[in-house]
C-alpha cells in the first residue's frame, strides 16, 4: 500500500454529490464494485461517474497508471489501496485483485477499482468483471478516456480525420505471455491506414519489422507519445523506419501510432502553441500544394 494522499476539503465531495444529484446519475450502493477509468493522465479527463464513485467509495483500488491526485476527492475514511504495477515490477497479482474485490464487496462496502484510461481497453477490466459476475457480486462498468485517443489528442494527432484515415486499429504490444501477440500480421499491416499500439515500447523492433515485411511504407510517419496528458508528456515525431530506435529514448508508458494522420500534428498541436508558442501550420497535410501539382 503507498502512503494515502491528503484528503482535501469536504467541500468538493459535496459539490460532486450535487453534480450527481441534478444529473440524476446512479447511486453507488453497498456490496456493488464500481470498475471506471480514470483516464490517461490529467484528472480534468475523469468522468463525471468517474469522480462520483470516488468521491462516495469506501474502498479504491488504484492502478499505477491513475492519477493520484484524483485520489484527494476520496471521503476521508476511503481505504486506499495501490493494486498496480509499475513498469513491470512487483505486480499485484490480478487473481488477488479480483478476490479481494469479491470480499471486500462481500462484507458490503462500496467497492471502485480504478484503472488507468478505460478499464476495457488493454486494462483487464473484463477479467475482473467476470469474476465479479461468477460471484454475483453487482457491478458497473464506467467507461473512461483511453489513451491511444486522448493521449494522441493532447499530442495534437486525430485518430482519424477524413483525409488521412477512415479506420484505426488498436493494437497491444504485449501478450499474457510477455511476447509481441500471435496476430495476422499481414492483415494489420493492410487493414487500416493508422495503428496505435499500446505497450509496444518492448517490442518495437519486432513491430516495425512485421509492418515492413507486410508492406507499410517505411516514409509513414509515426509519432511516440509518452506521458500523454500528464505533465511529463513528450512528443517524438519520426518516420516507421525509425521508430524502433527512437522508441528507445522514450519513457513509459507510451503509445506508438503508425499512419499518415500523424501529419496533422503539424496543425494541431495546440498544446505546443499553448504551452511553447508553436506555430501552427493551416494546410499540414498540404492539400492546396497537392492540388496545385495535380
Ligand atoms: N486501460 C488503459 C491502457 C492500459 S495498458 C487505457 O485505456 O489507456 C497500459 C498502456 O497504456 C501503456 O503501456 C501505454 O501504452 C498506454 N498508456 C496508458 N496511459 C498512458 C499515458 N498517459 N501516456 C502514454 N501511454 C499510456
Amino acid at each position: 500500500m503507498r502512503p494515502p494522499p491528503t484528503t482535501i476539503n469536504t467541500a468538493e465531495r459535496l459539490a460532486t454529490r450535487r453534480l450527481a444529484e441534478a444529473l440524476e446519475l446512479p447511486a453507488f450502493e453497498p456490496g456493488w464494485v464500481w470498475l471506471a477509468g480514470a483516464g490517461p493522465g490529467d484528472p480534468g479527463l475523469v468522468t463525471l461517474l468517474g469522480l462520483h464513485a470516488i468521491s462516495e467509495a469506501d474502498v479504491i483500488l488504484y492502478d499505477a497508471l491513475a492519477n493520484e491526485a484524483l485520489l484527494k476527492l476520496a471521503r476521508p475514511t476511503a481505504k486506499l489501496v495501490f493494486a498496480g504495477k509499475r513498469g513491470g515490477k512487483a505486480s499485484c497479482k490480478q487473481n488477488d485483485i479480483s478476490r479481494t474485490l469479491v470480499s471486500l464487496a462481500r462484507r458490503g462496502g462500496r467497492v471502485l477499482r480504478l484503472k488507468g484510461g478505460d478499464p476495457f481497453v488493454f486494462g483487464r477490466g473484463g477479467e475482473e468483471a467476470l469474476t465479479l459476475a461468477r460471484a454475483g457480486i453487482p457491478f458497473r462498468i464506467v467507461p473512461g478516456v483511453t489513451a491511444g485517443i486522448g493521449g494522441l489528442a493532447y499530442a495534437g494527432i486525430p485518430v482519424t480525420h477524413r483525409d488521412t484515415n477512415h479506420a484505426v486499429t488498436f493494437i497491444t504490444g504485449h501478450g499474457a505471455d510477455g511476447k509481441l501477440p500471435a496476430l495476422d500480421w499481414n492483415a494489420v499491416a493492410k487493414g487500416s491506414p493508422t495503428l496505435v499500439f499500446y505497450m509496444a515500447l518492448a517490442h518495437a523492433d519486432e513491430i516495425v519489422t512485421k509492418l515492413l515485411d507486410c508492406g507499410r511504407d517505411a516514409r509513414e510517419p509515426a509519432a511516440i507519445v509518452s506521458n500523454a496528458t500528464g505533465e511529463g508528456q513528450s512528443v517524438v515525431v519520426t518516420t516507421l523506419e525509425h521508430l524502433a530506435r527512437d522508441a528507445k529514448g522514450c519513457a513509459a508508458p507510451a503509445i506508438l501510432v503508425v499512419g499518415e494522420n500523424v501529419r496533422l500534428r503539424e496543425g494541431l498541436d495546440w498544446l505546443g502553441a499553448l504551452n511553447e508558442g508553436r506555430i501552427l501550420k493551416a494546410d499540414p497535410l498540404e492539400r492546396a500544394r497537392l492540388r496545385e501539382v495535380s
